[in-house]
């Protein structure tokens, strides 16, 4: 599968002119070191002004401000903005996102301010400097290039932040409603997939995240009469959730694949030589193969790629060392893959629990998340950037265990592709964590990499 698609792209990249690259990453890095100095993290009540922020680089750079919309939320912001076709459109509309908000930092923590950002050492610190601000700076930079350069779009480009992402998600639904009455064809989402640097710093990966698992939480409770410890009962509330915590954790979720994973485990395979890797290969060449499965089920890094998973991850009950207990909570968190729906999940659960009095509760209410087809207008795109970066590195579709706000996106039909022009090291990968940090010569190629998708989408 993988080679017949490596195949295709690599036609289409040959046939890709080389043009010009696009003007110099100052603009891109100012934008991005003045955006960490708005600290858009729940709470603080700042997202609107980042939203604010870069909507004034866009209208300094000739952009029409009634073509900017800032919707404020509830406690959080949204934003859009529409670059319009020239003329008459060419296609129907495609779009861009990325998020406003960042995780939470304490200063105490951090060994340099988390809110004010530091070059040093040829890296920018800063929260958010690479989640998801880095790629958003780059898109708003290339925007404005794309337009100094004399670009016209054929097709409208929406950009579309959503203030929510990293916590409550319903800035990025609703937007996820206005793309889908737009009548958006396919959104190219900054916050997901992006490359790899091996330890020299050569890329050596590249995912196009095309789908991602959904998320659920069980709360599966039994109740017991109780009673005193030297007077024990059979029904055992905590004796009968072990049962069932030991069922859940044993069970094999059915197979599934679909073009996302079957490419990126063949890729996978293609990668290592040994016996997971057969395996991998196997398994991608056929599904049925119960050998294969047998060992990516064994595998924690693959088992996650070849079914929903659900496993128990906590459990509270009891009240007294000397008592029988009278209510026990276990926990199961499911990772769902793509096209299954929580309810089914939920039904499977209260089938391998073999207790009827067990019930259930979910505070979870993901929509259905299909994957997204692989398109071959995006994915030649996406392959000739990569291609333009790392010449013979293959943008491979992968899946992930989730959630970006293509998940939004995608439960309302439109295909949605993680396409971060970010590529890093592991080790220099600190995301929600401490001393977040990106290489400053991560920008000029970045911007190269949105500005060949463009030109190539919408040109
Ligand atoms: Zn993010």
């Amino acid at each position: 599968m993988i080679r017949t698609l490596a195949a295709i792209l690599a036609l289409s990249c040959t046939a890709f002119p080389a043009h010009a690259a696009p003007g110099d990453a100052g603009e891109a890095k100012r934008l991005l070191m003045d955006s960490v100095g708005i600290a858009s993290v729940k709470g603080r009540g700042q997202t609107p002004a980042l939203a604010r922020f870069y909507r004034d680089a866009l209208v300094q750079a000739g952009f029409n401000a009634a073509d900017i919309q800032i919707d404020e939320l509830a406690s959080t912001a949204n934003f859009h903005f529409v670059w319009r076709a020239a003329g008459k459109a060419k296609a129907k509309p495609m779009a861009l996102t990325g998020h406003l908000d960042v995780v939470e930092a304490n200063p105490a923590d951090w060994e340099r301010p988390p809110f004010t950002a530091v070059a040093e050492n040829g890296y920018i610190f800063g929260r958010g400097v690479q989640d998801n601000k880095f790629d958003v700076a780059v898109m708003i930079a290339t925007l404005v290039q794309l337009k100094a350069s004399g670009f016209k779009p054929a097709r409208d480009i929406h950009l579309f932040l959503s203030g929510d992402e990293e916590t409550d998600g319903i800035a990025s639904a609703v937007q996820a409603k206005q793309a889908a009455a737009l009548g958006i064809e396919f959104m190219l989402n900054s916050d997901g997939g992006g490359g790899g640097l091996d330890a020299q710093g050569k890329p050596f990966f590249y995912k196009l995240q095309a789908a991602e698992k959904s998320y659920a939480d069980f709360q599966l409770t039994i109740t017991d009469p109780g009673g005193h410890s030297s007077t024990p009962t059979a029904s055992n509330a905590i004796a009968r959730i072990g049962l069932v915590a030991a069922r859940i954790a044993g069970h094999r979720w059915p197979v599934q694949i679909n073009d996302i994973t079957r490419a990126s485990l063949a890729e996978a395979g293609r990668q290592r030589t040994d016996a997971l890797g057969e395996a991998v290969r196997r398994f991608a060449a056929n599904p049925d193969d119960a050998g294969a499965v047998a060992a990516l089920r064994a595998n924690p890094g693959t088992i996650g790629q070849i079914a929903t998973t659900c496993v128990p991850t906590m459990i509270t009950g009891g009240h007294a060392p000397n008592a029988l207990p009278q209510r026990v909570t276990l926990t199961v968190n499911c990772r769902i893959f793509p096209g299954t729906s929580i309810a089914s999940v939920q039904a499977e659960l209260a089938r391998i629990a073999e207790d009827p009095s067990v019930t259930f509760a979910t505070g979870t209410d993901w929509p259905v998340t299909p994957a997204s087809p692989l398109r071959p207008d995006v994915t030649a795109a996406v392959q000739a950037a990569v291609s333009t970066r790392a010449p013979g590195l293959a943008a491979t579709p992968g899946m992930d265990a989730g959630a970006t706000d293509s998940v939004f996106w995608r439960a309302l039909g439109i295909p949605s592709y993680g396409v971060s022009s970010l590529f890093m090291r592991q080790e220099d990968s600190f995301a929600h964590g401490l001393n977040e940090r990106v290489p400053e010569t991560a920008i000029a190629p970045a911007l190269r990499h949105w500005d060949i998708i463009l030109r190539r989408l919408a040109g």
